[in-house]
């Protein structure tokens, strides 16, 4: 089976998996979105009120302000992988729990094994708490970690940065720091 492959089955999988309580009370699950052999993987949290609509990632305020910075370092969003650690959207956006992120993070695991990204950019605390362990955010951003595998780079989820204008700027630099290390 070609990569390709692998990964359209596997996003068929979530699309009607019932591991977890989310799949009641979602609309559509969102497996993820790119490039099969994208260098770069960016993760979030759990779609949002659009992403469940429309079963993509990040095409919500949020989404728009992360193509911007995709775009920033000189990429497009075919050209990286897009996806969260939950697939499914909590209600109300609400935090998620630990019981759906481990039921919900094999899939994510699978998602690094296909696609085998060079670097995988971390938005918001689920995100690395999930990957590589409990950071503080304020001390974690705009830092590159090397993980036993992967190569991780930090900063905060793009919707603080809706939340709290100061968290934009500290976004951008984060991001400017990226485009420097990958130039
Ligand atoms: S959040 Fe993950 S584990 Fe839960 S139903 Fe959705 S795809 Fe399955």
């Amino acid at each position: 089976m070609t990569p390709t492959e692998e990964l359209e089955n596997l996003h068929a999988m979530i699309a009607h998996c019932t591991e977890c309580p989310l799949h009641a009370t979602r609309t559509n699950a969102v497996p993820g979105e790119g490039a099969v052999d994208a260098k770069i993987m960016f993760v979030g949290e759990a779609p949002g009120a659009q992403e469940d609509k429309l079963g993509r990632p990040f095409v919500g305020r949020s989404g728009e302000l992360l193509t911007e910075l995709i775009e920033g370092i000189g990429l497009t969003r075919k050209e990286v992988f897009i996806t969260s650690v939950l697939k499914s959207r909590p209600p109300n956006n609400r935090t998620p729990k630990k019981s759906e992120i481990d039921a919900c993070l094999p899939y994510l695991d699978r998602q690094l094994e296909i696609i085998d990204p060079e670097l995988v950019v971390l938005l918001g605390g689920v995100a690395v708490s999930s990957l590589i362990g409990p950071w503080k955010m304020a001390d974690a951003h705009g830092r590159f970690y090397d993980g036993n595998e992967r190569t991780f780079f930090i900063t905060y989820h793009p919707a603080a940065a809706l939340r709290f204008p100061s968290t934009r700027e500290v976004i951008l630099a984060d991001f400017e720091k990226l485009r420097a290390e990958l130039s």
